[in-house]
């Protein structure tokens, strides 16, 4: 090693020894006291009032009529609409509204609305929580499809109508699906208005709907985001999260599972493992098991929706589930645990209040997408180079062996872009780096991932 980069590295290490000492004097308490007094903000007797208010309109099937003023899916969205209306001037709520043609599982041209409402953050980057309003009941429920069969139900709804141009309006109350996610949101979008903080990030508070014919409603505001560059950061979305007892018995109401699409450094992982350990760190009672995989087998969610069009999204899922309930008429305000739900309602909170507060997780690529991770300077080093975040003023990178799903180390370093890891092998690793603003809020990671390598054709002769 020559004396010049002898001197380099030192200069590197004593620039992250100082980041460190800055940093963790910074942060003596690792909870913000503004986010602690919103998650305890959230009402078990509001999440139960509203879930008994959506069971009340009997249908929200989104071909349900939308003339009525107390039965469908019409009347719910303006219920909808006027209660998140109702609780601050802040929030801006509206529907965003699709005239949607007859195709797949929509039998009729219809007008689709989901509800949204935003809270205006400083900057433009959006944070979503998300549930759907629509509900769904078919004979059998979901039980009879997870059996391979479509049993007659006594219990069952009324066969879809003869003309499929007129409104399906059998009874579906879907107060766990999506009862429960839309219940959680319009929670939500009353705490964070009502919290006076002001956020960096924009939250979006979205009740889909669509979602049982193919996520109709998230993948048009997906879209839309896509077309008109709407900078959404995350989606937390929330379906079916409020029964603890499976129906098989096996009662849970002390963990979470929250789904995120692959490949394992993906954003949308990084999100769940940041769910994880800030959801965790505020709901220290609630346990957070993230999911390695996009969904549960043969189901589907509205964060697919988003991660299908580019967006990092998770699915929150309740841990055991009854499936005698879902789809069915008997999906009633009985199946529901109001202290579960609003467990999963506060490691929402937590985790969206954290990430609308910190800054903007860094880029770790350049502009051809290399990630900026090298072996210099002595060529057995790890060098890690990433782009400074706006408002972030330190960052903190983590690594785990490259064999397993969870961070094993993280060092605070200090407002700098580059760190050099001396005799850090970076091909034994996962390396990763997050932003962090001057209260210690952190963004979830990103981390250095070789982007795939296509294939390329070897030539052979005649
Ligand atoms: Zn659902």
């Amino acid at each position: 090693m020559t004396i010049t980069r002898r001197l380099l590295v030192s200069m590197f290490v004593y620039a992250v020894v100082c980041g460190d000492t800055r940093i963790v004097s910074a942060q003596s308490v690792d909870l913000d006291p503004r986010i602690v007094t919103l998650v305890a903000a959230i009402s078990e007797e509001r999440l139960g009032a509203i879930l008994r208010q959506l069971q009340s309109f009997e249908t929200r099937s989104t071909l349900s009529s939308t003339t009525s003023k107390t039965r469908g899916i019409g009347a719910a969205r303006e219920w909808i609409l006027q209660e998140m209306r109702s609780y601050s001037p802040k929030l801006q709520v509206s529907f965003d509204t699709y005239q949607v043609p007859k195709q797949g599982r929509i039998t009729r041209d219809i007008e689709l609305r989901n509800v949204m409402a935003i809270l205006p953050g400083r900057s433009a980057r959006r944070i979503y929580i998300s549930g759907h309003y629509d509900t769904v009941a078919r004979a059998g429920g979901q039980s009879a499809t997870n059996a391979g069969g479509a049993a007659r139900d006594p219990d069952g709804p009324t066969p879809p109508p003869a003309d499929p141009s007129a409104p399906l309006d059998n009874l579906a109350p879907g107060v766990n699906d999506d009862g429960s996610g839309t219940a959680l949101t319009i929670e939500l979008a009353r705490v964070f208005s009502q919290s006076g903080i002001d956020f960096d990030a924009t939250l979006v508070f979205m009740c889909h709907a669509g979602e049982e014919q193919g996520l109709v409603g998230a993948r048009l505001h997906a879209q839309k985001a896509v077309a008109e560059k709407i900078p959404i950061e995350a989606v937390l979305n929330n379906d079916i999260v409020g029964n603890d007892k499976g129906g098989n018995g096996i009662i849970d109401g002390a963990t979470i599972r929250v789904y995120s699409e692959g490949p394992e450094d993906s954003p949308s992982r990084e999100l769940a493992r940041f769910v994880q350990r800030w959801g965790g760190r505020y709901v220290p009672s609630h346990r957070v098991r993230p999911m390695a995989r996009p969904d549960r087998f043969g189901r589907g969610g509205d964060h697919s929706a988003y991660n299908q069009l580019g967006f990092t999204a998770v699915g929150f899922r309740e841990s055991r589930e009854n499936f005698t309930r879902q789809h069915d008429v008997r999906d009633t305000f009985e199946g529901i645990s109001l202290p579960y739900l609003a467990q999963n309602a506060r490691v929402n909170a937590a985790s969206a209040a954290t990430l609308a507060l910190a800054p903007p997780p860094p880029a770790v690529t350049n502009d051809r997408g290399q990630p900026q991770i090298s072996r210099a300077p002595s060529g057995y080093d790890a060098s890690l180079r990433w782009t400074a975040s706006p408002g972030a003023v330190a960052y903190r990178i983590f690594w785990r062996e490259a064999w397993g799903p969870d961070w094993q180390h993280e060092m605070a370093v200090g407002n700098v872009t580059n760190v050099i890891l001396p005799n850090m092998q970076i091909d034994d690793y996962v390396f990763g780096v997050a932003a962090i603003d001057a209260q210690g809020h952190e963004s979830f990671v990103t981390a250095y991932v070789t982007p795939p390598r296509a294939s390329t054709p070897i030539r052979t002769g005649q």
